[in-house]
């Protein structure tokens, strides 16, 4: 295979949470192809932390502090990228929270919280890049579902909706703009050792081992197992691949 396939050099991607986690992950194995990276975050010290911890492998990234929640801060993101960057040709939905109660417990404002974090934030995020991909001729949307975009989980229902609503938002978008040369296309983590599970970790009793009995590659990935995946849904490689939802999880999705 030639290597110009996954050549990202002269590209652009946003990666939203990219400052740590399986974001930093992505924007790194993007990174490493030669995209510049626009990291987006509300935590400034955390990004500025992953720009220079970009900057050390001899990567070239910016920090965008933004709650991509909120329409007219995205508007704003978007606008810093093209100034500051000149092209937006790949945008990666990643930012997440979860909150673990049972549906019976769940209040609104948490349920709303998490659906517009999640989900409502991957729309206002592909619909606000999307004149600047379709004006340079194609794109790359990159999307984090969950293996809750598959199954259920009794602790996290708001959670799980807003992860099959990211699949089914995926398909959407790459039947929609198919005609516009972007590809749009789903990741869907196993269990991967982040923040966001260290603090499941704490909350649901045995997780930590029912993981590793679950999951066939028999550990919790790392950030590093979402370069590759990041990579090549990014890239050249992937120009026939679009709508589609790839498990990374170690064989979670498969084990009967
Ligand atoms: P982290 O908690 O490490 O990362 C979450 C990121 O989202 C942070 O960088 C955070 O940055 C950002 N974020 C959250 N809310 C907002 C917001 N309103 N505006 C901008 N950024 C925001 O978790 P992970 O790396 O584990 O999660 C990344 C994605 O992967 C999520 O979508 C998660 O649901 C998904 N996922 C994770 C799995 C896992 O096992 N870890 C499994 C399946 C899916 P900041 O706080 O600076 O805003």
């Amino acid at each position: 295979m030639k290597q110009e396939l996954f050549d990202l050099s002269g590209k652009v991607a946003i990666v939203t949470g990219g400052n740590g986690g399986i974001g930093l992950g992505m924007a790194r194995g993007l990174a490493a192809s030669g995209a510049v990276i626009a990291i987006v975050g509300r935590n400034e010290a955390k990004s500025a932390d992953a720009v220079a911890d970009l900057a050390k492998g001899g990567h070239k990234a910016i920090a965008i502090a933004a709650d991509v929640t909120d329409q007219a801060a995205v508007t704003a993101m978007a606008e810093r990228v093209r100034r500051e960057l000149g092209r937006i040709d790949i945008l990666v939905n990643n930012a997440g929270i979860n909150i673990r109660k049972p549906p019976h417990v769940v209040s609104l404002a948490e349920w709303d919280s998490v659906i517009t974090t999640n989900l409502t934030s991957a729309f206002l995020c592909s619909q606000t890049v999307h004149p600047a991909m379709k004006a340079a001729g194609g794109g790359k949307i990159i999307n984090i579902g969950s293996m809750m975009s598959i199954f259920g989980a009794s602790f996290a229902p708001a959670y799980a909706a807003s992860k099959g609503g990211i699949v089914q938002f995926t398909r959407s978008c790459a039947v929609a703009w198919a005609a516009d040369n972007i590809q749009v296309n789903a990741v869907l983590p196993g269990w991967i050792d982040t923040e966001l599970t260290q603090r499941a970790r704490e909350q649901v009793d045995g997780l930590h081992g029912k993981v590793l009995a679950r999951t066939p590659a028999a550990r919790w990935g790392e950030p590093s197992d979402f370069a590759g995946i990041a990579a090549f849904l990014a890239s050249p490689a992937s120009d026939f691949v679009t709508g589609t939802a790839i498990p990374v999880d170690g064989g979670f999705s498969v084990m009967g």
